[in-house]
């Protein structure tokens, strides 16, 4: 059988891995990403958390499916893993969905370590407020680390790179596609098996442009904030469960601590709808007016955990977060994939976090024929 051509839609850490495993099945691949880098989106701008369950009492499937994938991560990307911080998972006394005594058992349930914080801990936070504290294990990644890794695998896979390239739409051309792209200004066109929409925020883009039905996303208009932590936090993160609370994790590659917050790091949001005139997520963010929230995040969460008043802030960085509607009522993070989504060789790929990439290669090999 032929060598298959595939081209990808999206330079992201899922376009990439994904470029990467078809390379390996010995497809001739050509990712194209509209920014001038690669990984400078969602996959730079968001928590770096690699999941390990915890986050998700909600959610058991997702919860589960995270501690699969925790281990083979971490082994796979070692190299941009920070694992040398203590990592808290706190239990406020009102407004929490779950109490301490459920999310104990909920991490026994899955098997994650949960154990009750030492003492040295449990001081820096309000006894009024917090109900429990546990010493969990959870790690953050190196985005940019991450972006050098894939990218020296790219290169010894044998994929090409084309970047200040957009994707923009695609038609069905006798047994395969015809796809569209602008690069760098240029218009062209080219021909492929198989093509993998792994645009997050902007899957809709193309299928609005190629007149092919949306599918239903949900679009918030993120802002985290990026906080040089008091000492006695620098090596520490620590994520207040299950409710309108903050989260305070190592950002190792701006060696600064994150600060999200359940209720002020969206902004705003949209969805995308078959009934609906389609709005770019990334022309929205370009216009987007930048007023930090940071104010509002720091104030709620000082009263959790006083200490964290003296947090210095640095700067926000800001990113269109991208969910399936169901994930609204119970905080899951299936992945997305729709396979010969309208056409014929057209797939549509998004994972709610990083390490969803491994579900999204099994259900790929599951579904589509790639090898020789
Ligand atoms: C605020 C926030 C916090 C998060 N926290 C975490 C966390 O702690 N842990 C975790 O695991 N996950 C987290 N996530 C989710 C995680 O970031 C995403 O699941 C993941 O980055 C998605 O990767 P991707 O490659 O699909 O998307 P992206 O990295 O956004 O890549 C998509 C790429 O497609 C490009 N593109 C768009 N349109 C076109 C086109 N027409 N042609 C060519 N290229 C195009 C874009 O420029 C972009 O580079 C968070 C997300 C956000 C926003």
């Amino acid at each position: 059988m032929a060598r298959k051509n595939i081209a990808i839609a999206g330079g992201g850490f899922f376009g990439l891995y994904l470029a990467e495993q078809m390379a390996l099945k010995g497809c001739h691949v050509t990712v194209y990403e509209k920014s001038p880098q690669l990984m400078s989106r969602a996959s730079y701008v968001n928590q770096a958390r690699v999941h390990n369950g915890y986050h998700y009492p909600r959610s058991i499937l997702t919860a589960l499916r995270s501690r699969l994938s925790f281990p083979r991560f971490v082994e796979e990307f070692s190299d941009c893993i920070d694992d040398e911080f203590s990592k808290y998972y706190l239990v406020a006394g009102s407004l929490s969905k779950v109490t301490g005594e459920q999310f104990r058992r909920f991490c026994q349930r899955i098997g994650a370590e949960c154990e009750d914080a030492p003492a040295s801990v449990k001081r820096l936070v309000n006894p009024a407020m917090i109900d429990s504290v546990f010493t969990t294990r959870e790690y953050a990644f190196d985005a940019h680390k991450l972006r050098d890794i894939i990218l020296k695998r790219l290169d010894a896979a044998g994929v090409s790179i084309v970047t200040d390239a957009v994707v923009e739409k695609v038609r069905k051309y006798g047994e395969g596609l015809e796809v569209f792209t602008t690069i760098s200004g240029q218009q062209e066109s080219s021909y492929v098996d198989h093509l993998f929409n792994c645009t997050y925020s902007r899957i809709n883009y193309l299928l609005n442009s190629s007149e092919i039905e949306l599918i239903p996303l949900r679009h918030e208009m993120t802002e985290m904030c990026l906080v040089d932590v008091p000492d006695e936090f620098k090596k520490m993160g620590l994520t207040l469960m299950c409710g309108p609370f903050f989260s305070v994790m190592p950002f190792p590659s701006a060696q600064l601590h994150s600060f999200s917050h359940v209720r002020y790091t969206p902004h705003y949001q949209w969805s995308d709808s078959a009934t609906q005139p389609y709005e770019d997520a990334h022309l929205k963010y370009d216009h987007n007016h930048r007023q930090s929230a940071w104010g509002h995040m720091i104030r709620d969460a000082q009263r959790y955990v006083p200490g964290l008043s003296e947090c210095q802030y640095q700067r926000s960085i800001w990113e269109v977060k991208t969910i399936l509607p169901r994930s609204d009522s119970d905080d899951s993070r299936p992945i997305l994939f729709r396979a010969n989504h309208g056409l014929k060789g057209l797939h549509c790929v998004m994972g709610g976090k990083i390490d969803n990439i491994y579900d999204a290669l099994q259900e790929i090999e599951r579904v589509i024929e790639l090898s020789e």
